[in-house]
């Protein structure tokens, strides 16, 4: 696929495709026509370079996640050569998004949206509770190191939204539940709300995500602004763990 046939993608749109994912099988097939040795050689390296992460949107480097997501679902994943990846990324990453998820051994942000080393940033705490250590991460993410997305991932099932249902009490986890029990005060649902009803505990998870969005924009004066100038976006999904599938809720 060439740039000159595919005008819609834009011109950077085979670097992008080597960011989030084509597989080295794939750029084989490539056409490569225009396409400079540079540019090349940065495709089979497999990492994100400052230029190609530069010259995304927000929208497009959402769109970008969709699109590795959807490889995963269909088992149609990247043939990624770490080795390569590690070695172009050593001395500088310039990752596109910032993604607050689970520690859920099941949802394995880089994974379910097929990113190679140095596409992402992720910060994972069970619920993917938004504080402190994690805004000041994301503010890193965005207002140092330029990504452009921000991303909070809940996930169905999610054994810290159950715990804070049934209103668990240890140690230190205490209080981390403590943080998502807004999303249960929040969260309007016809049924049973126990933590046996899968409905209720996905969509408290859901309520949990979007209230987590709110917290960002509240309490990062940083993150807010850049998102007023529309430098970033700031974003939310979830992850379905029998399906594969992430939908963005807001
Ligand atoms: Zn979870």
């Amino acid at each position: 696929m060439s740039k000159t046939n595919d005008k819609s993608l834009g011109s950077g749109y085979l670097r992008r495709r080597d960011f989030l994912g084509a597989s080295l099988g794939a750029c084989a097939m490539t056409p490569f026509g225009r396409v400079s040795l540079l540019q090349l050689a940065t495709s089979l390296s497999g990492s994100l370079t400052k230029e190609e992460r530069d010259g995304m949107t927000p929208s497009q480097i959402i769109d970008e996640l969709k699109k590795g997501n959807e490889r995963f679902r269909s088992g149609k994943m990247t043939a990624r050569d770490y080795l390569a990846e590690k070695r172009a990324s050593a001395s500088g990453q310039y990752p596109a998004a910032v993604i607050l998820g689970c520690v859920d051994s099941r949802v394995p942000a880089e994974i379910v949206f097929d990113t190679g080393i140095g596409d992402t940033f992720v910060g994972r705490v069970a619920g993917n509770i938004v504080n402190d250590d994690q805004l000041g991460s994301m503010e890193f993410a965005c207002g140092v190191s330029g990504a452009k997305v921000v991303l909070v991932l809940g996930h169905t099932s999610c054994g810290a939204v159950k715990g804070a249902i049934d209103d668990v009490v240890l140690g230190n986890l205490t209080r981390l539940l403590a943080r998502i029990k807004p999303a249960i005060v929040e969260t309007k649902f016809d049924g049973e709300k126990s933590s046996k009803n899968a409905a209720y505990v996905d969509a408290v998870a859901r309520t949990n995500v979007v209230l987590g969005l709110s917290e960002i924009r509240r309490r990062s004066t940083i993150l807010k602004d850049l998102e007023k100038k529309g430098t970033i976006k700031i974003t939310g999904a979830m992850y379905e763990l029998s399906t594969g599938v992430v939908e963005f809720v807001a």
